[in-house]
């Protein structure tokens, strides 16, 4: 029997009411940013988020982190319903899921020396002496590579690969199951890059922690990933293991991500990926697959007016495409016979 999740994600929507002007007229309409999705995340695991920016990945992680409340689906961690967590378990539910951020630079509070940013996440938890905290803080320091001496400095005191490893102790710190990186190593020198993503996986088997990684680089969800969900306009439109999705990769928008050749090396920079067209507003979104405007494999009518289904193609590989779905493929098929 497969075991339990460390996350698991149903059905989950963030709609924002809005309102607009229409032919000169106020008019009320709902941004959908994110549009019915549903994953898992397994234990020691990490499952990449990946899409153009505006496709709802940083909106999911902002539900995961408890920042925003669903319009509806559900989110568990364990046993753990997300919904209306309060007091103890609402402080129980922040330790055991952190965060690492793109941006070492803002998102260390400058003030704060580097014991009081890592130990963060433990102070809140009344439970534990002052003895404890510092020697996790050394403990997690040394873990990533960093000299616990260095516990009195402050931020700027220290390189951004090194700002990237405070960060991560901090996140370690409170022995969490699941840690969001949002785009943690987009912002380093490429120099860097390569050692920081080793750092991430060699701590995942040490502290057995799953991450959810919110990326646009292609390369990175690769290289540190086992699994591969690709998002476009708030829905998931591919899900696989990522060896499957970079060897056969089947949504029309994810062969146009892949179309610029991948480098060898996730060290490589390169451009990001430019799509013809515009992603479309979520305030508008098109009818049927909301890919259909810019996508070049489109296949009639139905992509028009009917959303394809996320679908499971070939075992465990999802797609959401009306090209994978036989019944309708027949049927427009026949149409235009
Ligand atoms: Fe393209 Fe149609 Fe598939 Fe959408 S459903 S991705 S428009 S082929």
């Amino acid at each position: 029997m497969a075991s339990q999740p460390t996350l698991r994600v149903e059905g989950l929507k963030r709609h924002f009411p809005v309102t607009m002007w229409r032919r000169l007229k106020r008019v009320a309409a709902v941004v959908k940013a994110v549009d019915g999705v549903s994953f898992d995340v397994g234990e020691g695991e990490t499952l990449a988020l990946v899409g153009e920016s505006g496709c709802g990945k940083t909106t999911t992680a902002k539900l995961i982190l408890a920042l925003d409340t669903p319009t509806s689906g559900t989110i568990r961690l364990g046993d753990t319903d997300v919904q209306n967590l309060h007091g103890e378990a609402y402080r129980h539910y922040r330790e055991q899921v952190q965060a690492v951020f793109q941006d070492p630079w803002s998102s260390l509070n400058p003030r704060m020396r580097v014991k009081e940013i890592v130990s963060e996440p433990l102070v809140v938890n009344r439970r534990r002496s002052r003895r404890d905290i510092r020697a996790r803080v050394a403990e997690v320091l040394e873990a990533v590579g960093l000299n616990p001496a260095h516990a009195d400095r402050f931020p700027h005191e220290f390189s951004g690969g090194q700002r990237q490893r405070i960060a991560l102790a901090s996140a370690l710190s409170s022995d969490p199951k699941l840690i969001i990186l949002d785009e943690p190593v987009s912002s380093l020198d490429v120099s860097i890059r390569a050692q920081t993503m080793n750092l991430f996986r060699d701590l995942q088997g040490q502290f057995n922690v799953s991450y959810l990684l919110i990326v646009h680089d292609l390369a990175v969800a690769r290289y540190m990933s086992d699994e591969v969900a690709v998002m476009y306009l708030g829905k998931i439109v591919e899900h696989a293991r990522t060896e499957d999705l970079f060897s056969e990769p089947l949504h029309p928008y994810t062969k146009a991500l892949f179309a610029a050749a991948l480098p060898g090396h996730p060290d490589v920079e390169r451009e990001e990926i430019v799509l013809e067209g515009e992603v479309p507003s979520p305030i508008d979104p098109p009818s049927g697959c909301p890919f259909h405007p810019r996508c070049p494999m489109k296949i009639g009518e139905i992509c028009e007016t009917t959303v394809p289904a996320l679908r499971t193609h070939q075992g465990r590989h999802a797609v959401s495409c009306h090209l994978y779905d036989d019944e309708a493929a027949a049927a427009t098929a026949s149409a235009e016979a």
